[in-house]
């Protein structure tokens, strides 16, 4: 049994979402192109995980399908309901998984109250959760952007939480120790309380398997109705090992999102891509990337003579309780703060090798986030840290 298409994407997250948008305005016949997804429904718009699903019409969707092989050499992927899907070129894009405490060493994770959030049935889950702790107590695992963002969530829920990370900082993979501390200052005077510099060793459940209790490496007990878990992802590979080249944890691709095998393309999160910028290969993590990568893949496929290279300026967001930053580039080298921490807008510039290489910024107008965008494509030279200090903001407007 099998069916055999022109163009497969394996994967129905943003990435494939925006690669079918952009296959249907370049013009695909029907049933040319196929999706195959393990979610029921079609791809939709993740931050948000909204009900503005991003299907144009005539595709072949093949929902509620994991994909349980592939061979590249023989074009073809094998779903767990035994089909054959045979392709002339396929377009990867599984994302990635939450990673599970387990692979920590702690158990717990199926618990009814433990919630974790990277797709529709995760989000559904975690509100009921949250509506059935009301005015209860939350604890968060994890200070990265699932444990920022639901923390804010939660308490906008009237839910107490106490956040519990490993580092001495919120956000260490981009925020700044002085950054950190803006926002960490800003959750508590919301009410969050953090537990620094440890971990969880084990849960304590009640007769029905209901976490009500966490304990902590340092030997604190925290009493909970619930805990949300964002400690990290790893991208959905393992169909490709063996098979594609690998880089970054990803699957390693060409300027063209073209992977070590020609008829194979990788885009999104599972992709690992050279960002021109940087002059190296880089997986990214976020919604602007996947969106991005994914139609310049798609225009390559379909117009390879005409697609130039991928300039690509990396950006990532995030918007909690009333604050809102964004940050363009890479954060490596020398930092300069300016403006003001104790106000409304503030930021820094990154500074590597003479180049100014990235740029935050909080609380921005729209002209200000294009003229940081802007500045960081531009790599300026930069002589004077304390020059590029003291004009802040104003370096980045007269550029
Ligand atoms: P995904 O969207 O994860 O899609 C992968 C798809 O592949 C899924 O449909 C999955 O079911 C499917 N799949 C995987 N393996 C198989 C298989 N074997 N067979 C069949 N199907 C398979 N980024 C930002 O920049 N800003 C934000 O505000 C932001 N908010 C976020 C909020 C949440 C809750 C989450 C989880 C992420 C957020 N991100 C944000 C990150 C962003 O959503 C991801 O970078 C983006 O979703 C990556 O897109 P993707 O298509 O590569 O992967
Ligand atoms: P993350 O990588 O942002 O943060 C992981 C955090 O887990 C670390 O900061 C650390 O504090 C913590 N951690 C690691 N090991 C731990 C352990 N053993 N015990 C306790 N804590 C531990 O990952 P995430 O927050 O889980 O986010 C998942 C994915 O979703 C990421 O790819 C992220 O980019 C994406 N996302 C992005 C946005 C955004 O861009 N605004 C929003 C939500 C999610």
């Amino acid at each position: 049994m099998g069916r055999a298409f022109v163009y497969v994407i394996l994967g129905g997250g943003v990435a494939a979402g925006y690669a079918a948008l952009e296959f249907s305005n370049r013009g695909v016949s029907h049933g040319e192109l196929c999706i195959i997804s393990e979610e029921s429904v079609a791809p939709y718009e993740r931050p948000a995980l909204s009900k503005g699903y991003l299907l144009p019409e005539g595709i072949e969707l093949v929902l509620g399908t994991r994909v349980i092989s592939a061979d590249v050499r023989r074009r073809t992927l094998l779903t767990a309901a035994g089909e054959t899907i045979s392709y002339k070129i396929l377009i990867v894009a599984t994302g990635a998984r939450a990673l599970k405490l387990e692979e920590f060493g702690v158990n717990g994770s199926d618990a009814e109250n433990v919630c974790y959030l990277r797709d529709l049935t995760d989000a559904n889950r975690l509100v009921d959760v949250m509506r059935s702790s009301s005015g209860g107590n939350a604890v968060v695992i994890g200070g990265g952007y699932i444990g920022m963002e639901c923390a804010a969530s939660l308490v906008i829920n009237k839910i107490n939480v106490t956040m519990v990370f490993p580092e001495a900082q919120c956000m260490p993979r981009l925020f700044t120790p002085k950054i950190a501390s803006f926002y960490e200052d800003y959750y508590k005077s919301k009410g969050v309380e953090f537990v620094k510099g440890t971990a969880l060793s084990s849960f304590d459940m009640d007769a029905d398997g209901k976490v009500v209790a966490v304990n902590l490496r340092d030997g604190k007990r925290l009493l909970v109705d619930m805990v949300v878990v964002g400690i990290g992802i790893r991208p959905n590979t393992s169909l490709f090992e063996g098979q594609l080249t690998l880089e970054k944890g990803g699957i390693k691709v060409n300027e063209k999102m073209q992977s070590s095998n020609s008829s194979v393309y990788a885009v999104g999160d599972v992709a690992a891509f050279p960002v021109k910028l940087f002059g190296e290969t880089r997986r990214l993590e976020h919604v602007d990337s996947a969106r991005k990568c994914a139609r310049h893949a798609v225009a390559a496929i379909m117009e390879p003579e005409k697609s130039g290279e991928f300039d690509y300026v990396p950006f990532f967001y995030s918007r909690i309780f009333a604050l809102s930053w964004q940050f363009y580039g890479d954060n490596v080298g020398e930092v300069v703060h300016f403006g003001d921490f104790s106000g409304n807008t503030f930021g820094a510039y990154w500074v590597n090798k003479g180049h100014l290489v990235g740029s935050f910024l909080e609380g921005g107008t729209k002209e200000e986030y294009a003229a940081i965008a802007m500045v960081t494509s531009l790599k300026p030279a930069i002589e004077d840290l304390a020059e590029l200090e003291s004009r802040g903001l104003s370096y980045a407007m007269a550029v």
